[in-house]
């Protein structure tokens, strides 16, 4: 491709509205251009890697033995009332009406169509086990679209969905998924991890994340790399739950002291000069199941998702004021798990404080000399924590580590939520009807786009993997107007086009710092650069983009050299030469 013939619209300044690295970089590169808030126009060199991600996905999708379909964006009402998420989905569904007044959305995720296909279409145990998959626009009405191709409100999304005649046909399909996903992040030369995630509103009985690693990550991510372990932070277990109430030998009955003001961990350790680790923190919640109390030791951070998890509640959020004061009869900071009304839960990390102090649930006062077990009994004791840097392993107890990550993959057990829903049922050898046994599975193709960029950039622009990289090389000849110099890189251009190499070819009449720059920026992995005094001489330069080293290749030779040179980052990369 003739850059001149081309439309890479480079910007050099950062975009106002751009708050992180792939966002400002994609606008910088020219690969997209935002139309309103959350939607984006793919520009050609963007939509180039949109189609190099889509690639890797279907030929993975499809070695898995998973079938492409393709189902519409518009998606009537009466499928999403049938599986009862019509009225729970909330406003991220954007909902419409037709000329004729039925109602429509514009498709967020398509469990409910690709039931309604497969119940009418599939009768029997002999047509399972089936896994369909689709690659398509989707649209989620999020209330702060941002961070790009991040968290758009339109995106380009890989869905699939299986389904089985029992548990062990969906538990096989699941890890046919697992493994094409990892295949997938592989192949793209990213730096990954697979974690046990939270199910959310999806549903169903368990999931794994594929979380690809950046500091600019949204989620924390818990790994071991001694057992492989990986979980999102928010699910990781903590170990240790073993540990009995203490005695209280000893101690006094508790005690209310005057701490005028003194509300957060800080002040109150400061202010009665105790550690952190002997405060009993006591948090109020409101839920759809009810108010709840939960404690845990001061020094520890308290975990909404397993007690929202452990109530089996569908939302879970601080309580305001007014509800803090009508559960305890304090204003907040002044809560304590004694003589309330309300269940309470502890961390069991309470039951390490021998002697502790916590609210006395009256303003300005805490207690002293609190003995867990012996002055409130708590309803349940369990993990209610979020696990730290310094606790070990909840599988194998060595050293964890948690690092940041960005979701791009998501993988989910459904069991029979939308089979029974929707009475997806097939005849099983036996001769009785069955529900199916479901799994979904999704890619997010943009955001896989942005992530690869977020793990691999530098000052100077993106540095793609080849992969996933728009081209493979870029030719530049330094001066259009001297007639060597464009002999030797028209030459170049079309030997390796002739190769099936993907080559850019920046013929402007521009500055060689101006085209260095845009190389550098759109993050090509090879630059063939073509000067004069080395067109002279018969030498062309070869230039890695990720490492910046450079090697003088003889013209005759060039073309040889840049296939071996794609050939290896190929195999670096996916571990094999392209097809
Ligand atoms: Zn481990």
């Amino acid at each position: 491709m003739r850059v001149s013939r081309y439309l890479i619209p480079t910007v050099r300044e950062n975009p106002s509205d751009a708050e992180t690295v792939s966002h400002r970089l994609l606008i910088r590169a020219g690969m997209i251009r935002k139309l309103a808030a959350g939607i984006y126009n793919y520009l050609p060199l963007g939509l180039r890697v949109i189609r190099k991600v889509e690639n890797i996905i279907r030929e993975e999708m499809n070695r898995a033995g998973a079938i492409e379909i393709l189902m519409p964006m518009v998606l009537p009402a009466e499928l999403w009332k049938e599986s009862g998420r019509w009225d729970v989905y909330g406003k991220e569904l954007l909902r419409f009406k037709d000329r004729g007044g039925r109602e429509f959305c514009l498709g967020p995720t398509h469990e409910e169509i690709v039931t309604d296909i497969v119940r009418k279409e599939v009768r029997s145990y002999r047509q399972l086990p089936l896994n369909l998959y689709q690659i398509q626009t989707k649209f989620r009405d999020e209330i702060r679209p941002r961070f790009g191709l991040m968290r758009g409100r339109e995106f380009i999304m890989k869905d699939a969905y299986s389904f089985d005649a029992d548990d062990e046909g969906a538990e096989r399909s699941y890890q046919a998924m697992y493994e094409a996903y990892s295949r997938i992040f592989s192949r793209m030369g990213l730096k990954f991890v697979a974690v046990e995630a939270d199910t959310g509103a999806i549903g169903g009985t368990s999931s794994h994340e594929f979380m690809v690693l950046a500091e600019s990550g949204e989620a924390e991510v818990v790994t071991c790399s001694s057992c492989g372990y990986g979980a999102n932070r928010e699910l990781a277990e903590v170990a240790g739950k073993e540990i009995p109430f203490p005695s209280g030998d000893g101690i006094p009955r508790p005690e209310e002291v005057h701490t005028p003001g003194a509300r957060t961990i800080e002040e109150v350790s400061s202010f009665l000069g105790v550690t952190p680790d002997r405060l009993i923190k006591t948090l109020v919640f409101t839920t759809d199941k009810g108010e709840v109390v939960v404690a845990a030791r001061g020094d520890r951070t308290i975990n909404e998702v397993k007690v929202k998890n452990h109530l089996g509640a569908s939302w879970i959020e601080l309580a305001p004021d007014e509800v803090v004061r009508s559960v305890t009869g304090a204003s907040t900071g002044f809560a304590g798990p004694l003589g309330l009304s309300v269940p309470v839960l502890a961390d069991f990390s309470v039951l390490e404080i021998q002697d502790g102090v916590t609210g006395a649930n009256r303003d300005d006062y805490h207690l002293v000399h609190v003995v867990p077990g012996r002055d409130f009994a708590p309803q349940a004791v369990s993990d209610f924590r979020l696990i730290e840097e310094t606790d070990p392993c909840p599988r194998c107890g060595s050293a964890i580590s948690i690092t940041r990550g960005i979701e791009v993959g998501h993988i989910f057990k459904l069991g029979t939520k939308y089979s029974e829903a929707m009475n997806a049922v097939f005849l099983d050898r036996d001769g009785r009807e069955k529900f199916m046994v479901m799994g979904c599975y999704g890619i997010g193709v943009g955001r896989t786009v942005a992530a690869a960029i977020e793990q691999n950039h530098d000052d100077d622009g993106i540095i793609f993997p080849i992969t996933i990289a728009p081209f493979e090389v870029i030719v530049l000849p330094l001066n259009m107007k001297h007639e060597r110099v464009r002999e030797v890189a028209e030459n170049l251009y079309e030997a390796l086009q002739k190769r099936g190499v993907e080559v850019l070819y920046d013929d402007r009449e521009e500055r060689p710092g101006i085209k260095f720059k845009d190389a550098d920026l759109i993050g090509i992995p090879f630059r063939v650069t073509i000067g004069e005094k080395k067109a002279e001489k018969g030498m062309v330069e070869v230039r890695k983009r990720e490492t910046g080293e450079t090697v003088d290749v003889p013209v005759e030779e060039a073309v040889e050299r840049i296939v071996e040179a794609i050939r290896e980052e190929y195999v670096r990369c996916q571990g094999f030469w392209k097809e």
